[in-house]
Formats: structure tokens, sequence, C-alpha cells
């Protein structure tokens, strides 16, 4: 047998930490129990402080696109206009399910890479002074781009509107105060900084938010954040809970807790330091105006396709790293340093792609990279 050891660096699904595989394993156990109640409680106390925030953060089964309907559905009525920024994929998963709604969506658009500006979304509001409310992401993933949720919120909260942020890859690799920077709804998935299998969403809703849920009058059942919020009072889901994954989400928020969300985010912005130094090194392009602690994106060199390179690191070195999504296919690399990461990850992904570029014949010098980014990782993060 030929060994070849896998390493997954993609931004979702990422790593998930052994304790967490392995309490995915263990024995169910009924759900409407004073033992699995006690594991909600314990659940939504770690919510909290991972989302950072005082009020209820609530579970549902789904990936972190049910969230994002899961917001419009809560906070929004058919014809009502809601904004969006659109910097790329992400952004653009708004809109859609906008539509799908039959809400009235108005796109502020940037080109990809670029960071929506506070300054472009007060524009926008003031053009449309009945808009209820204001979408955008944390970190869009699939440029790499990292907005200042924290201005854009100050802009939003002079309004009426609601302020909803997509923090599905940023949550837990970037800082994010959702009660001080005026978010009024805040979403993540569970296989991103969160370190478990897919399957699970979380999302939290200010008192502002909390006023438009009780009247909004899109179509919702499953998602109904009514039902979460009643049962979660009493430490209870109104539906049958991902039972296992919700073990597993009871250790990862344990090791969260332990390494603090503060040490969370030196961590990524440590490993992101070193991956930028090290792309660097190889001359490459950064892609995001703003990158952020989540991944690195970079440009393909020219005369070389981006999911070869892509396919050689996955295929024959063993190396998952993300290409570009839409029209950026061919153009981007991204390589995610999110969740469960440490030094070695990185030098491990950057020496993966000098081999990958240098089997295509790009002139690298094997080592530069990887030398760059040791500069950084020898020491320990701040
Ligand atoms: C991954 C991601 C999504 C989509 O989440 P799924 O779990 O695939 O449904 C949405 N927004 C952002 C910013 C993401 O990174």
């Amino acid at each position: 047998m030929k060994i070849k050891k896998d390493y997954l660096l993609a931004p979702g699904p990422t790593p998930v930490p052994p304790q967490v595989a392995s309490a995915g394993a263990w024995p169910l156990i009924h759900h409407r129990t004073p033992q699995f109640r006690a594991i909600i409680k314990e659940v939504a106390d770690g919510l909290k402080y991972l989302f950072q925030t005082k009020e209820p953060v609530y579970f549902m089964s789904a990936s972190g696109t049910g969230m994002m309907e899961a917001a419009v559905a809560n906070l929004m009525s058919p014809g009502e206009t809601m904004i969006v920024a659109e910097g790329g994929k992400f952004g653009e998963r708004w809109s859609e399910i906008g539509k799908a709604f039959g809400c009235n969506v108005v796109i502020t658009k940037v080109e990809y890479g670029k960071a929506i500006t506070p300054k472009q979304i007060e524009e926008t509001l003031q053009k449309n002074p009945k808009a209820r409310a204001v979408f955008t992401q944390l970190s869009e993933t699939s440029t790499g781009c990292v907005y200042d949720v924290e201005a854009i919120g100050k802009v939003v909260s002079k309004t009426d509107a609601l302020f909803v942020v997509d923090g599905i890859s940023g949550l837990g690799a970037e800082p994010c105060y959702p009660d001080k920077w005026n978010i009024d709804c805040l979403l993540t998935g569970s296989q991103k900084g969160v370190m478990l299998p897919p399957g699970l969403g979380f999302i939290t809703v200010s008192t502002k938010g909390w006023k438009k849920v009780e009247e909004a009058k899109c179509p919702r059942f499953y998602f109904d954040l009514r039902a979460y919020k009643k049962s979660l009072e009493q430490d209870d889901a109104p539906w049958t809970p991902a039972i296992s994954l919700l073990f597993q989400l009871h250790e990862a928020l344990k090791l969260i807790k332990s390494e603090t969300m503060e040490g969370m985010w030196s961590r990524h912005a440590w490993l992101a330091e070193a991956t930028r130094a090290g792309m660097k090194g190889l001359n490459l392009e950064l892609f995001a105006e703003r990158p952020g602690n989540i991944l690195t994106s970079v440009k393909t060199p020219s005369g070389l396709d981006g999911e070869k390179i892509v396919q050689i690191m996955r295929d024959d070195l063993g190396v998952s790293i993300a290409g570009g999504q839409g029209s950026m296919k061919g153009n981007v690399l991204r390589i995610a340093h999110l969740g469960y990461m440490d030094r070695f990850d990185i030098t491990t992904a950057l020496s993966a792609l000098e081999f990958a570029l240098k089997r295509q014949g790009h002139a690298v010098k094997l080592g530069s990279s990887v030398a760059a980014a040791e500069e950084i990782l020898w020491k320990d993060p701040k």
C-alpha cells in the first residue's frame, strides 16, 4: 500500500480535534432527559462565550446557509427592502435567499477581493430609507476579505434598519463583539472556526432584532426562532436535536474556553501572518484587500491554472486547499488557517504549494515560502 497522509486546509470543513471526533461516537441518550438538558445548558453558556454576547444563542440542525435562511425568514417580511453587501459568493447568497422570500433586494457591490466600506453602506441606507435590514459577511470566504463590521455597525445603528452578519467562517478566528458593535443578528455554522463536522448552525438576535422576529411575515416553521427561544428557556430544543453533534459541540466549547477567545484570535492572527509571509516569500500576490485571519488568498501566477495547482496539492500530495469560486475559478488559491490549526499545518501547506508550483514548471526556490513563514512561526503567538 502506498501511504499518503491527508491534510485539510480548506475554509470549511476544517479539521476536527480528536476529543471532538471521538465524542461523536458516544452512545446516544434520549434528548428529553435531565442528562441531555444538562448538556444543552452548558452548551448554551459556551455558545454565548463563543459569540461574546449576553443574548441567548440558538443551535439548529443545518449547515451555515440554513442560518442565513433563518435570519431572512425571521427578520423580514415579503416586499420589504433588504440591503445586501455583495463582495463575493456568500454576499450573493444573501441576495438569492432574500429573493426566494420575496424581499426587495437592494445590492451594494464591490469587486471580488475588495472590502465593502461603511461609507458605501451609509449611502445605500440614505438612498433606501425604508430598508429594514443590512446583510453582510464578517469574512467573505470566497475572496478571503474581512469587512470592517464594527464600523458598518455604527452606520447601521443610526437608522431603524437591523444589521445582520454572516459570521460563518469568521467567528472564532476574527474578533467580533455583537453587543458592542450593534450587530442585531450574528450566525455561524459548525464546520469552520468551531472545529466540528458540518451539520449544526448557531444564531443570535439582539433585543432590537427580536421585536422584528415577532412581527416578521416571511413563512417559517423549522427555523422559527420563537420555537427555539421557548425551548431554550427550558434547556430544550423544539425538535429532535443533532444529539451526537451536540456531544461534539460540548467538547469543542471546552477547548475554546480553555484556549480563550483572545487566545484563538491571536493564534489565528499569527498563522495568518506566517502564511502571508510565506506567500511573499514565493512572490505571490495577495488577492484580498483586507486579508483576515481565516484564510489567505493569492492570485494564481500568470500562465498557471489554479485548479490544476489545487488538484496536484490534493490528489498527488494529500494537501487540500481551496481554489476560486465562480468567476474566480482558476485565478485564486485559498489556504485556510481556520479552527484546529497549528504552526506545522502552515509549513506543510506552504511546502506542498511550492512543490505543486514547481511541478507545474513555475520557477520556485524550494523552501522560500517555508523559510519566510518560519521567521514568524518559530516564536509563539503574541
Ligand atoms: C461556508 C460559508 C457559508 C455557507 O455555509 P454552509 O455551511 O456551506 O451552508 C456561508 N457564508 C460564509 C461566509 C461561509 O464561509
